[in-house]
């Protein structure tokens, strides 16, 4: 698979709590024994597969982690408060990756699957539990022990929900750039020169989804270079499929050629995309003369909605987001 979501975090255990050096003062007695109490542990970082997530987007901005630390022990034997544990959610699919060993920490394949990452640090003992016979009084106590820190690397094979197909120059790479807010990285590809796009939506409705072009069904065909059956099965997981279509180059003889050149393309390249429901996109707007060719090839498509995008001047690109978060969030009911 094509396309890895990345992120390098840090996480942070809590240090154990000191321990606690007292004596009891009462009335009437010289001098109390000891009574200073324990620290509290420190928090662990546990890391926590689950269904809802898809990107590793939140990791952008929440790069250090850390549980809470543990409580200082006080007089009157009072035990410091244990940290608290911080848990942090993750898609699955996840690997977690030891930054500094290079080791594989957990790969994270179920939803619900819990990992403790990194333990808190023990409170420190207070002074009550050093006293002896021989040593009435200690003076001393534990510190508690520090938490641990470790550099992660999270990854995630992303799957793109939306796949966007359409001929070359009808402005797919420009739409994938305007749309989304960050690029995961894209693998080398094996058995092509083609490399696809991708970008990560981010909206207001839900969790960011991932859009990819499909390179090849027309580029490939034309030079004779195989996308390869990986490729192939990555791709006819997309939800549904964005048709772009550049608006200015409407043939207002036959208004739907290229569209349906394109679908038989497709049908060519692989039945089951070719079954996807599409969302048909004109861009190009912006062009004088687009709006009465973008009219005509409505009315030869009947009652499918188009929409009507220019992806250079960005106009019509957040109700474009609207519609693919709606579908993206349709397509998982
Ligand atoms: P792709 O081959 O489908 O990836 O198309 P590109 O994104 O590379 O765009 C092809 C050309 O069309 C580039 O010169 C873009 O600047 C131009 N282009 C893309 N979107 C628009 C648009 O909305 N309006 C206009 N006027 N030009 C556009
Ligand atoms: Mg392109």
């Amino acid at each position: 698979m094509k396309f890895i979501d990345e992120a390098i975090i840090t996480a942070q255990s809590g240090h154990g709590g000191r321990g606690c050096v007292s004596f009891r003062r009462e009335k009437f007695i010289e001098r109390g024994g000891p009574d200073g109490g324990d620290g509290g542990d420190g928090g662990s970082v546990i890391l926590r597969a689950v269904a809802d997530l898809r990107t590793l987007y939140e990791f952008r901005y929440r790069k250090q982690i850390k549980a809470e630390d543990g409580g200082s022990g006080s007089g009157q034997q009072k035990h410091g408060k244990n940290g608290a544990d911080v848990i942090v959610d993750l898609p699955v699919g996840t690997v977690v990756t030891n930054v500094e060993t290079g080791e594989i920490i957990h790969d994270f394949t179920e939803a619900g699957e819990e990992f403790v990452l990194a333990c808190g640090g023990m409170g420190g003992r207070g002074n009550k539990r050093f006293a002896t016979s021989r040593n009435r009084v200690p003076r001393f106590a534990q510190p508690g022990e520090p938490g641990e820190l470790l550099e992660l690397k999270l990854e995630l094979k992303l799957l793109a929900d939306v796949g966007i197909i359409g001929f070359p120059n009808a402005g797919k790479s420009t739409l994938i750039s305007v749309i989304s807010s960050a690029r995961p990285k894209t693998g080398d590809y094996p058995f092509t020169t083609l490399t696809p796009n991708i970008g990560m939506v981010v909206h207001d409705w839900g969790e960011p989804f991932a859009v990819a072009d499909i390179p090849g069904i027309i580029e490939g065909a034309h030079e004779g270079v195989g996308l390869g059956i990986q490729f192939l099965r990555h791709v006819e997981r997309n939800k549904f499929l964005l048709h772009l279509i550049d608006a200015s180059a409407i043939d207002p003889a036959d208004p739907l050629k290229t569209y349906q050149a394109l679908n038989r393309e497709l049908a060519l390249y692989s039945p089951v995309l070719a079954e996807k429901e599409q969302l048909v996109v004109l861009n190009k707007m912006d062009i004088p003369g687009t709006v009465e060719k973008a009219d005509l090839f409505q009315d030869a498509l009947g009652d499918l909605p188009v929409m009507r995008i220019s992806a250079a001047t960005t106009r019509g690109i957040d109700r474009l987001k609207a519609r693919l978060a709606q579908m993206v969030i349709g397509h998982e009911q």
